[in-house]
């Protein structure tokens, strides 16, 4: 899909927003909703989007809804940090197709990095239901108590 292409309301990250599809999530508030990446890149990959915009991507995004969404990405990612403590975490944002995108609904990737683990590939191995609930739980304590 090219960065200028239109969004799609039926994309999988709005169904989840609508509650069409199921999600482990973590956080949701009137801004935003993080949940499990199903396809991890590390255990506890989280994703954050935003609940109301209709932007495929970050450049074609209102730039008023930018502020909110990085503080609820910096909220979530402090989270992430506290209840599994990585090493390093790393927040990634792709744009198109040719970049890497395959959900066109603006998301950032919240990835906790454990040194001497390496990363998966983008949206490849599908997670372990469970494991994926147990992360989540950590992290909403985590979320919570910062
Ligand atoms: P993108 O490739 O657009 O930057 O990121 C989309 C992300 O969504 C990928 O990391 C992929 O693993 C994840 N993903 C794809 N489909 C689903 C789904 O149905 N549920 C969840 N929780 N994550 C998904």
């Amino acid at each position: 899909m090219s960065l200028s292409a239109e969004y799609d309301p039926n994309n999988i990250f709005a169904k989840i927003v609508r509650g069409e599809m199921p999600s482990v999530k973590v956080f949701e508030d009137e801004i935003a909703l993080a949940f499990m990446d199903i396809f991890p890149q590390s255990e506890g990959h989280t994703l954050v989007i935003p609940r109301k915009s209709k932007a495929t991507n970050l450049l074609s995004a209102d730039a008023a809804e930018l502020g909110p969404l990085i503080e609820r990405v910096q909220r979530v990612a402090n989270g992430v940090v506290k209840a599994l403590s990585p090493d390093g975490v790393r927040v990634m944002q792709i744009n198109g197709a040719p970049a890497g995108q395959t959900v066109f609904h603006l998301h950032f990737h919240i990835i906790p990095v454990f040194e001497g683990t390496p990363l998966k590939r983008h949206a490849g191995e599908r997670a372990d239901p469970a494991r994926l609930e147990s992360l989540a739980a950590k992290i909403r304590a985590g979320i919570a108590a910062k």
